[in-house]
Parts: structure tokens; C-alpha cells; sequence
């Protein structure tokens, strides 16, 4: 099983490198409606709620503002998290330049 897991959140490509990520919460942090650290400290996207009596209050990535999920996607220390934006320029981590 791959261990990348990918949202399109704002129309940004988010790629979450679960074999990099350390589990210092960094990016949790910055934007715990999209982020969380699963039952092995790992970070993973939140999922909406499977609740069928609370629908309206789940919880989504899309409930993050861009300026802030690309903040707390470029958090990341180990570089986990990747974000390429609607034209395809990888764009975080924004020190790689490409
Ligand atoms: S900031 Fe990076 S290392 Fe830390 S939990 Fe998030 S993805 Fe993992």
C-alpha cells in the first residue's frame, strides 16, 4: 500500500510523504481541520465525519484557508508535505524553487 496519500484542497494538489513524516505535529498545528496525526502519530488528512446525525458538522480540509494550509504544509521540518499549485509548479516546499 502506497504510504502518499493526496487531497485537492483550494486546487492545490496537497501530497502528505507518510514514510518522511516524523510526527512532530507542526503542520497539525498550523491547521488542525485539515491535518491530524493518525493512532500511530503519523500525519493524515481529516476525514469527514461518518456520522449520519451530524452531517452539517464535520469537519474538512477545505475548511482551512489557503494561506494556511500552505503555511502549515511548508511547517513541515522534514519536508513531507508537498504542494503543487492549479498549473502544476510544485510550490511547498517553497525552499526546493522549482
Ligand atoms: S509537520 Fe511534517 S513531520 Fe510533522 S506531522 Fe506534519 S507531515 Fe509529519
Amino acid at each position: 500500500m502506497s504510504r502518499l496519500v493526496e487531497r485537492v484542497v483550494h486546487g492545490l494538489r496537497v501530497v502528505i510523504d507518510r514514510d518522511q513524516c516524523v510526527g512532530f505535529g507542526d503542520c497539525v498545528k498550523e491547521a488542525p481541520e485539515g491535518f491530524k496525526l493518525d493512532e500511530d502519530s503519523i500525519a493524515a488528512f481529516v476525514e469527514p465525519e461518518a456520522d449520519e446525525d451530524s452531517i452539517a458538522a464535520f469537519v474538512e480540509p477545505e475548511a482551512v484557508e489557503r494561506e494556511r494550509l500552505l503555511r502549515a504544509c511548508d511547517a513541515c521540518p522534514v519536508d513531507a508535505i508537498t504542494v503543487w499549485d492549479e498549473t502544476g509548479r510544485q510550490i511547498v516546499p517553497s525552499r526546493v524553487g522549482i
